[in-house]
């Protein structure tokens, strides 16, 4: 079997998303995604650069040619890069389980659980209102709800930037005491409305600095989380230690994340108790299951980033790898526009706390590339904040 062709896809089916398709000479294919907010273009651009080295190679050897491909760009790495091997590389695995007739998380080592426990997202804009939301989730059959309050920023956010930046998004203006001192606050009405059984966590959002985050991871521990995500910018890495030091609050880190060189230390320095980096960031199922066999020997579990703009195919990837791996933790679950559902057939399901692929071999999922084509390309741009005297802020 020989690869004769790679397609680059990018539709825009409510949320942009980056597609790929890799075909043979013996019509088997495969599908893979690397959708990435606001910088589409430039993974797109990767995927077709990269797509050369693919052409007339053996699909059946994926580490040769991740090697192949990984090594050709000689300045490796770089989430652009590392998202566009992922792609290719996602595509790969579903390429030869489709030519072997299973499901990928057999070729992964085999279903090692029931399903994927999921979390889901929670919120409103005063505490019964978040109570009420927690209980709507529940009932949908989630165990594990993330909650803010109010959007991003919570309490924090003080208004909009009266002079934005055109064609940019509302700038809200943030300072971290109103959110500091109200989250600890939220967390004690839910635990007294709610009780201690239900799995809760909350996304800082990397709004803090390390003093802050430690400040408030310590201020949550009587809440008992199931984790506090993003307490600080993974730039700001080493800042964990400091949240570490002062706190038993399990700390999920990385969605932004996507080198190993990046990722390996807060493993091995014992820095985060979830890793949010999904297969597609890191650079495909090939490298996921390098870095998570070494998180498995540090206790170090699964919380892949999961949000809209991470889409079905991905989600599909990371259920595959959840199923058949040890140290899976939980997957964040999201459901998409009906259109993305349209124009990726075979999305994952979600029934009573567990997602799972849809049956059949490969990961599940295809293309409908005729249809992507009806959805094309529209400009989105991620949100930023500034502080009350008009700097910017940090996220
Ligand atoms: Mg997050």
């Amino acid at each position: 079997m020989k690869i004769t062709e790679v397609r680059t896809i990018v539709t825009c089916p409510g949320r942009n998303y980056v597609l790929v398709k890799i075909l043979t000479d013996e019509g088997v294919y495969g599908v893979g995604e690397g959708s990435m907010n606001s910088s589409e273009p430039a993974v797109a651009a990767m995927i077709e650069h990269s797509s050369q080295w693919l052409i007339g190679q053996n699909p059946f050897n994926i580490e040769d040619l991740w090697q192949i491909l990984y090594r050709n760009t000689y300045w490796r790495g770089g989430p652009v890069f590392r998202t566009a091997l992922g792609a290719l590389d996602i595509a790969l695995w579903d390429l030869k389980a489709k030519a072997l007739n299973v499901p990928v998380y057999e070729l992964l080592g085999g279903r090692a659980r029931r399903g994927v426990l999921c979390y889901t997202h929670s919120g409103g804009g005063s505490y019964d209102e978040i109570v009420e939301d927690v209980q709507r989730c529940q009932e949908a059959g989630f165990r594990v709800i993330r909650v803010q309050h109010g959007g991003y920023g919570g309490p924090g956010i003080l208004g909009h930037d009266p002079n934005p930046i055109e064609g940019f998004p509302a700038i809200p203006i943030f300072e971290p005491g109103g959110y500091l001192s109200d989250t600890p606050k939220m967390f004690e009405h839910l635990r007294m409305a709610l009780g201690d059984e239900v799995e809760l966590c909350h996304d800082v959002h990397e709004q803090l600095g390390p003093t802050d985050a430690a400040w408030l991871a310590r201020a949550l521990e009587p809440f008992r989380l199931y984790f506090l995500e993003d307490p600080v910018m993974p730039e700001e890495w080493e800042g964990l230690r400091q949240i570490r030091s002062a706190s038993t609050t399990r700390i999920a880190l990385g969605e932004i994340l996507y080198n190993r060189e990046h990722i390996i230390p807060l493993i091995t320095e014992r820095l985060i108790d979830f890793l949010r980096t999904p297969p597609m960031r890191m650079g495909g199922l090939t490298e996921a299951r390098k870095i998570f066999s070494v998180a498995e020997m540090y206790d170090v579990r699964t919380a892949f980033h999961g949000a809209q703009d991470i889409g079905p195919i991905a989600q599909a990837a990371s259920v595959h790898f959840n199923l058949a791996i040890h140290n899976m933790g939980v997957q964040e679950w999201v459901t998409y526009p009906d259109a993305a559902y349209e124009v990726m057939p075979g999305a994952c399901t979600f029934s009573e706390g567990l997602a799972n692929p849809n049956p059949g071999p490969g990961l599940g999922i295809d293309i409908d590339e005729d249809l992507a084509k009806k959805y094309p390309f529209q400009t989105a741009r991620l949100p930023i904040f500034r502080r009350w005297d008009g700097g910017i802020h940090r996220h």
